[in-house]
C-alpha cells in the first residue's frame, strides 16, 4: 500500500476512522443479532446457544461470540446506547457503558478501564451473591508429573483474597536481603513468603525414614547399603535440608534379612543440645545482620550427611528464611568469619556442566 509515505500523523486517524467504521458495523450487527434471536435461530439449527450459533457461523473464537451476544442482550432496552455504537463509540465501551444507568456522554472522561471501575463502584453486591462467592472459593495444588514442581490455582471473595494479599505481601516484604544484596523479585518473594506462613512457628515434624542394609554396610563401611526416603523427587539439596534439622527414623536389615527398628524418631539434634545452641546464639538467627527470633533452626556448619559432627561447634541457629531458603535452597554456604564469629555466606559454586 506504500504506507511508508504517509504521515503517522494520517495513520493514526485512519486508524481511528476504522475502528469507528467497525462500530457502526457492530450497531447494524446487533440489531440483526437481535432479529435472529427472536426467530430462536441458534435452536433450529441445533446449537445450545446463540453464543455457540455465532461462533460457528462467523468462525470466531467463543470470547468474541459471547462479547457480540451480551452487548446486544445488554442494549436491548438501551437505544440511547445503540446509537452511540452507529455514531462510532467503541463496542467496549458501550459494553462498559452497559453496565451503568446513565447518558454515555457523562463518562466520556473515563477510559474504558475507567468506566468499567466506575460500574463495578456502582454495582450493588446482594446478599446472595456474597454467599455465592465465598461458596466458590476454592484451591487447588497440582503436582507435576514428576512431582518436582506444583502448580496452585484458585479463586477467593473479595475479603478473604484481600486477607490473603496483605498477609502475604507483609512476609514478602519482611524477608530479609540475599547475601548478594538482591532481593529477589515481587513473585519469588510471595511465593517463599507463603511457605514461610506455612510452616508454623515450629519447624515441620519432617520426618526422614533411613533404610541401613547391613550386608552391604558391613562390606563397605557404610558407605553403600543407606537407603533414604524423602519423597520421590527430593534431591541432594533437599535432602541435606530435611536431615540438618529433623525428626529421623532408622530401619536397619539384618543379615538374614530381617528388619529392625532402632533410633526410632531420633531429633538429628538432641533437644538439651538444641536449647544449649540456640542459648549460646542468644536466641536470634546467627546470621550477620539477621535479628530475627522467628521460627529457628539449627543448622550443621558441615552437613550431618556428610559426616558433620552433632556438637554445639558444627552447630548454628538460622531463621527459616536463612537456614531453608538461602543454605539448602539456593545453596549459599554459611561459615564462621574467622575475624569476629559471625555468620556469613559463600555464594553457591557454579553446577559443573554436564
Ligand atoms: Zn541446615
Ligand atoms: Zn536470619
Amino acid at each position: 500500500m506504500g504506507l511508508e509515505r504517509v504521515s503517522t500523523d494520517l495513520l493514526e486517524r485512519q486508524l481511528v476512522a476504522n475502528r469507528e467504521l467497525e462500530a457502526r458495523l457492530h450497531a447494524v450487527n446487533l440489531e440483526i443479532l437481535e432479529e435472529l434471536d427472536r426467530r430462536q435461530v441458534a435452536a433450529l439449527d441445533g446449537c445450545r446457544s446463540l453464543v455457540e450459533w455465532v461462533a460457528s457461523r462467523l468462525d470466531v473464537g467463543p470470547e468474541t461470540a459471547r462479547k457480540l451476544v451480551s452487548a446486544m442482550k445488554r442494549t436491548v432496552d438501551r437505544p440511547e446506547l445503540r446509537r452511540a455504537l452507529a455514531d462510532g463509540v467503541s463496542l467496549d465501551r458501550v459494553e462498559a457503558l452497559s453496565w451503568i444507568e446513565e447518558e454515555p456522554g457523562r463518562l466520556e472522561h473515563l477510559d474504558v478501564s475507567g468506566v468499567r471501575r466506575e460500574a463495578a463502584l456502582r454495582r450493588r453486591v446482594t446478599p446472595p451473591e456474597e454467599h455465592r462467592s465465598v461458596r466458590d472459593r476454592f484451591l487447588v495444588l497440582q503436582p507435576s508429573l514428576d512431582e518436582s514442581w506444583w502448580r496452585i490455582r484458585g479463586g477467593l471473595d473479595a475479603v478473604s483474597g484481600a486477607v490473603v494479599d496483605t498477609a502475604l505481601t507483609e512476609a514478602a516484604d519482611s524477608l530479609p536481603s540475599l547475601p548478594d544484596g538482591t532481593r529477589g523479585d515481587g513473585p519469588w518473594r510471595r511465593a517463599t513468603a507463603l511457605v514461610e506462613l506455612c510452616v508454623g512457628s515450629e519447624p515441620p515434624p519432617a520426618q526422614v525414614t533411613v533404610f541401613v542394609d547391613a550386608r552391604h554396610g558391613a562390606a563397605t563401611g557404610g558407605e553403600a547399603g543407606t537407603v533414604l526416603e524423602v519423597g520421590p523427587r527430593a534431591g541432594r539439596l533437599a535432602l541435606h535440608a530435611v536431615l540438618c534439622d529433623s525428626t529421623v527414623e532408622v530401619t536397619a536389615r539384618t543379615e538374614d534379612g530381617r528388619y529392625m527398628e532402632y533410633g526410632r524418631r531420633v531429633r538429628t539434634t538432641p533437644p538439651a543440645l538444641r536449647r544449649a545452641v540456640l542459648h549460646r546464639d542468644g536466641g536470634v538467627c546467627a546470621a550477620d545482620g539477621c535479628r530475627s527470633r522467628y521460627r529457628l533452626q539449627i543448622h550443621h556448619l558441615v552437613p550431618w550427611s556428610e559426616g558433620g559432627t552433632t556438637e554445639s561447634d558444627n552447630l548454628v541457629t538460622l531463621c527459616w528464611y536463612h537456614h531453608q531458603v538461602v543454605t539448602h535452597q539456593l545453596g549459599y554456604t554459611p561459615y564462621r568469619h574467622p575475624d569476629h564469629g559471625r555468620i556469613r555466606f559463600r555464594p553457591p559454586r557454579r553446577a559443573p556442566p554436564e
